[in-house]
């Protein structure tokens, strides 16, 4: 059994500044609580960092990924292609639409979608019959259209993940998307900041999306953003973050089925405040890892991550490690909680999730390297304010453990 004994150190902190503060402070001495300025200077920051020409506020990671399905038109028995080693997010929003994700399993070093399967998935999807079969999971539910007619599941989009705030090989990724004509919805929840080949996370896809939860690289408490260029998707996705209602429609005016998924004015302030420290949030993130690196690279039965040079820069995440093969993982675990240091495993595949398993029969060994990451990975204590006594700790309490 694991004791439970208070963490000596925290899994994650949020980096808050006087600065942070009083921008929130200075809200709620208004009336403007809501679609107020502080949105507009969110929007046009990340607008700015990702290099894009619309950014839309949302109040979580997961509704920008729900808008972004709804606005490329993903409906009922529509498939999309996306990763099962993620957070569950990414493929939750695609069941949102009762639409069909297609899982490919991922690259052994990056844990980002294996881009060779991916073109080969995508050819076979679209040829249909038994090619097809092949990639969908062994209980392929039913859908029927209105009308009750059979749908048969057809590709219609493609959603990669950034996992650990590492960019996915996005020039593959858009190469088979363009070919033919498939929208791509970019999950850049974890890599804010983040840069593949010198462009950044979340500019390349049609549209790409963000996330503000207390452990990433910049936090509103709750919140999300989704950047396009594309008008039309934009125009979209402000409507039905705003109870659907679309331009020149009043309060009481609803043209579109949509959500309340705006972002407060508070947490927009903390936004617009905490991204114009990105560069020096990141660096310290970065700093804390390269500490990291140094110290682990002296103890046997770990890997660190590596970083592929499509990557010219690492926005870090989380940072994980993976026992080598032949460890017990939860061995290590225990060991490491009796000592006060909190790990994850990380991540548990999406495949593998109860309510997956349940709707599409889906097993262990379906997508191995998924499974094995899934197996080996460690999420240790991660953020940009941990000292260097902190990391130290973790490592030595990571040696004896091992
Ligand atoms: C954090 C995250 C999200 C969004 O999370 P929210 O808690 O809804 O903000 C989506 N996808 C991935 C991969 C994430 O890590």
């Amino acid at each position: 059994m694991t004791k439970h004994i208070s963490p000596v150190v925290p899994m994650s902190s949020p980096d808050i500044s006087e600065e942070d503060r009083e921008a929130v402070n200075s809200v709620i001495h208004t009336t403007y609580l809501s679609m107020g300025p502080w949105i507009d200077r969110f929007e046009n920051a990340i607008r700015a960092v990702t290099m894009r020409k619309h950014a839309i506020a949302v109040n979580s990671g997961t509704a920008g990924l729900h808008l972004a399905i709804r606005a490329v038109g993903i409906q009922r028995g529509d498939i999309v292609i996306t990763t099962p080693f993620s957070f569950v997010a990414s493929t939750n929003a695609i069941l949102f639409e009762n639409a069909l994700p297609v899982f490919v399993d991922v690259d052994p070093v990056t844990g980002n979608l294996d881009v060779e399967q991916l073109k080969m998935a995508v050819n076979d999807l679209l040829a249909g019959g038994e090619r097809a079969r092949k990639w969908l999971p062994r209980k392929l539910p039913r859908y029927f259209d209105d009308a009750g007619s059979e749908i048969f599941p057809r590709l219609k989009a493609l959603l990669p993940v950034d996992v650990f705030g590492q960019p996915a090989d996005m020039d593959t990724v858009m190469s088979v998307a363009r070919e033919y004509n498939l929208p791509v919805i970019e999950d850049s929840c974890e890599a804010l900041g983040a840069m593949y080949k010198n462009i950044p996370a979340g500019k390349q896809g049609d549209i790409g999306i963000f996330a503000f939860y207390p452990n990433k690289q910049i936090t509103t408490g709750e919140g999300g953003m989704i950047v396009t260029d594309n008008d039309d998707y934009a125009a979209c996705m402000q409507a039905l973050r705003n109870q659907g209602r679309a331009p020149g429609d009043n309060w009481l005016q609803h043209t579109l089925l949509g959500y309340n998924y705006r972002l407060d004015e508070m947490s927009a302030a903390l936004g617009a405040s905490q991204v114009k420290r990105l560069e020096s949030l990141l660096a310290a993130r970065q700093n804390v890892a390269d500490l990291y690196t140094r110290h682990l690279a002296n103890i046997p039965g770990i890997e660190p991550l590596t970083v592929v040079p499509s990557t010219t820069r690492m926005s870090w995440f989380v940072y994980v490690v993976r026992v080598s093969q032949g460890v017990d993982r939860m061995k290590v675990a225990d060991r490491l909680a009796a000592k006060g240091v909190p790990v994850r495993p990380y991540f548990l595949p999406i495949h593998l999730q109860p309510y997956m398993v349940e709707r599409f029969g889906y097993r262990p060994g379906d997508y191995p390297i998924t499974e094995d990451l899934g197996d080996r990975g460690l999420a240790l204590p991660f953020s940009g304010v941990m000292r260097a006594d902190q990391v130290e700790m973790v490592c030595e309490a990571l040696r004896e453990s091992l």
